[in-house]
């Protein structure tokens, strides 16, 4: 079903309520915090990742930390806040769901559901999500292959949900210099083999906030159909993430880089 030979046409994603359309000739950037920290927090960031020009807010409420003892979100908290944000500047939201039971709970918020790295083949969440009227984000596994991928996205759309977006975030290699490899070639095989929109995370994929613009201008480059970066308003004290994330004006500044490679020469 996720084929591009049994759909030639990309899929469009369309969110209601908005004019975003991911898949289509516009690059969309997703822009927010790894986490929501606060409601000032994410006000503030909500409302500088728009003037920016960022058409999609992120912000994680339930957050899968490698550490039981870190910060795990803020839960419903982060949930309302985010509604807020969409609220005061009409961006539509994007968060993470990690177990089956808290679908319908992230589902009544958020405009796009997204399936973490460490959940792409929790299967039993797949089909819980495929059974929800709202668009999902699938990240690849830190250790999963393209096909693998591909092969969880069709769990969700064969349990009814169309709208899948798929996303490279870096994969876990040999190499230690940045957190995670970041599979630029994953954009092309991707948009080869299926039809649905591709979205790259050069914040997993780097792990460093100076290498972020330039794998976000090299993945628009490669083919993708949208961003997700990482920014908060002080990111040196971010409770989540921190290191990769861009402050508000280095966003400001990547914005304006990316409006010049989606242009021609
Ligand atoms: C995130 O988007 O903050 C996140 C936890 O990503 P990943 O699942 O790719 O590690
Ligand atoms: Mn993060």
């Amino acid at each position: 079903l996720t084929s591009r030979s049994t759909r030639p046409d990309d899929t469009i994603i369309e969110l209601p309520g908005s004019d975003v359309r991911i898949g289509g000739n516009e690059v969309i950037v997703m822009a927010g915090p790894c986490s929501v920290e606060s409601r000032e927090q994410i006000l503030e960031t909500a409302h500088a990742v728009k003037e920016a020009g960022a058409k999609v807010l992120r912000g994680g409420a339930f957050k899968p930390r490698t550490s039981p003892y870190s910060f795990q979100g803020l839960g419903l908290k982060g949930l309302e806040y985010l509604a807020e944000a969409r609220e005061q500047t009409g961006l539509p939201i994007i968060t993470e769901v990690m177990t089956v039971e808290a679908v319908p709970m992230v589902a009544e918020y958020a405009d796009i559901l997204q399936i973490g790295a460490r959940n792409m083949q929790n299967y039993g969440l797949l089909q819980a999500v495929g059974k929800v009227k709202r668009p999902v984000m699938l990240k690849r596994g830190i250790s999963g292959t393209i096909e693998e991928l591909l092969m969880c996205a069709e769990y969700i759309v064969s349990s009814g949900n169309n709208n899948v977006l798929l996303c490279e975030r870096g994969i876990r290699t040999y190499e230690t210099a940045t957190r995670n490899t970041f599979d630029l070639n994953a954009v092309p095989v991707l948009k080869q083999a299926t039809h649905l929109p591709v979205v790259a995370d050069p914040s997993h994929g780097t792990g460093y906030r100076e290498l972020v613009p330039a794998m976000a201008r090299a993945a628009v480059a490669a083919g993708a159909d949208a961003l997700i970066i990482e920014v908060h308003p002080d990111p040196d004290n971010a409770m989540s993430d921190g290191r990769q994330s861009l402050d508000l004006n280095e966003f400001a500044r990547l914005m304006d880089q990316l409006r010049r490679v989606a242009v021609a020469i």
